[in-house]
């Protein structure tokens, strides 16, 4: 059967990067390696929106986070940290693992995080070096307004603002120097659009000069490595080469279609799963929905995982389930990278019939029908996502730089 992949990473990868992975092998310290890693040293500043180097890191999204962390503080230090979901409490435990002193800022999953919240909190924590932030909260769904908070935090103390974008940046708007965000980070296996195996870290002026102080152990993620071999468009340490030579062709599918069409397009795919469930009877669980994943709450005798399930098994369709205690709950379907709509159509089209499949004559049957007027109408969701794709452009976007 064919497959369809619709998690929050790994995510599609498109036919010209699949081929550029089955290259022959080249060196890493040879001229053709490094015009390629020069030419996605330059993408990736288009990418982040930012003026600084981009370290590439050969691991996944959760070494670049650990490297932000290492690079940054020093045992003892404390920092604040958003805990909304697993990724967010993620932060925590790498920081309690470091003796940094962790101080999180709970937030409800799927609910919104509050910029008074986080003023309050830098307010009554003036020590703490740094903020943890998660834009797109993978396991809920869900998107804080990353401008605003950073906002909030830097007119309010001097705490540097980190983010994981992993499965943000290709998808959301984020503009790293324009923000005043201090470190970003990201993946290669969600907006990137490639195999998991790379991540990517950028630091601002403000964060290099506290990496100078920083006095955690690191070896394999001292960035002060990285930034000194970039200048001759070098890595530290054996890169996954193949996964560059990948990346290349990514970067290049990405600046062909541009940021702000990326963004726009996400915005569109997102909607449409959103309004496609909803008129199927399934509610978005996030109150504040991220374009990069949906996470839908499961009606009343509906088993998320039984769901999934079929989708999978009669539908080749791969969708991610609920983590901790939203197991069963809720089902997340990304709509991430290399994802068109027509491929939307595909997951809400499944979506339907394997609801119907599902409940069969069942109770739900009867209170999804209830909800949608006239019978379970397998196909409503189609219709309502058609509807979404058409629609105008809702946001358009302003980049601060083109680097043409
Ligand atoms: C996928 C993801 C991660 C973890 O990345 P790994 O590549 O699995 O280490 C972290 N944060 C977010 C928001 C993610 O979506």
């Amino acid at each position: 059967m064919k497959q369809r992949l619709f998690t929050p990473g790994p995510t599609p990868i498109p036919e010209e990067v699949l081929s550029a992975l089955s290259r022959p092998i080249i060196h890493h310290r040879q001229a053709d390696f490094k015009e390629i890693f020069r030419r996605t040293c330059t993408e990736l500043k288009y990418l982040f929106q930012t003026k600084e180097d981009v370290v590439t890191l050969t691991a996944s999204g959760t070494g670049a986070m650990e490297a932000a962390v290492v690079n940054l503080l020093s045992s003892g230090d404390s920092a604040i940290y958003v805990d909304g979901g697993k990724f967010g409490e993620r932060w925590g435990h790498i920081l309690k693992q470091y003796s940094v002193t962790p101080i999180p800022i709970k937030v409800e999953w799927g609910s919104v995080l509050e910029a008074e919240t986080v003023r309050e909190t830098v307010l009554k924590h003036p020590k703490a070096k740094a903020v943890f932030l998660t834009h797109s909260e993978s396991s809920t769904g869900t998107a804080i307004d990353l401008k605003r908070i950073s906002e909030t935090v830097n007119n309010s103390s001097k705490a540097l603002i980190v983010v994981d974008g992993i499965s943000s940046i290709g998808a959301l708007e984020v503009q790293m120097d324009a923000w005043g965000i201090d470190v970003l980070i990201t993946g290669s296996q969600k907006g990137l659009m490639i195999p998991p195996g790379l991540s990517f870290i950028a630091f601002s002026q403000r964060a290099r000069e506290a990496a100078r102080t920083s006095r955690l152990p690191k070896f394999y993620f001292d960035l002060e490595r990285a930034w000194e071999t970039v200048k001759e468009m070098q890595t530290p340490w054996t890169p996954a080469i193949s996964l560059i030579v990948g990346l290349d062709v990514a970067l290049q599918m990405i600046r062909q279609e541009g940021l702000q069409d990326i963004w726009i397009r996400h915005d569109r795919l997102a909607h449409a799963v959103r309004e496609g469930s909803a008129a199927l009877g399934l509610e978005t669980f996030s109150k504040s929905p991220s374009n990069s994943v949906t996470a839908l709450l499961m009606p009343q005798g509906i088993d998320g995982e039984a769901l999934r399930s079929q989708l999978r098994k009669k539908h080749g369709i791969i969708v991610a389930g609920g983590q901790d205690h939203l197991k069963g709950k809720v089902i997340r379907i990304a709509h991430l990278g290399h994802v068109d709509n027509l491929d939307i159509i595909a997951v809400v089209a499944a979506l339907g019939m394997a609801v119907e499949e599902c409940v069969g004559g069942s109770d739900p049957a009867a209170s999804l029908s209830a909800r949608s007027g006239t019978g379970f109408d397998p196909g409503a969701g189609v219709k309502a996502a058609l509807r979404e794709l058409s629609k105008p452009v809702r946001h358009r976007f302003e980049l601060e730089y083109s680097y043409q």
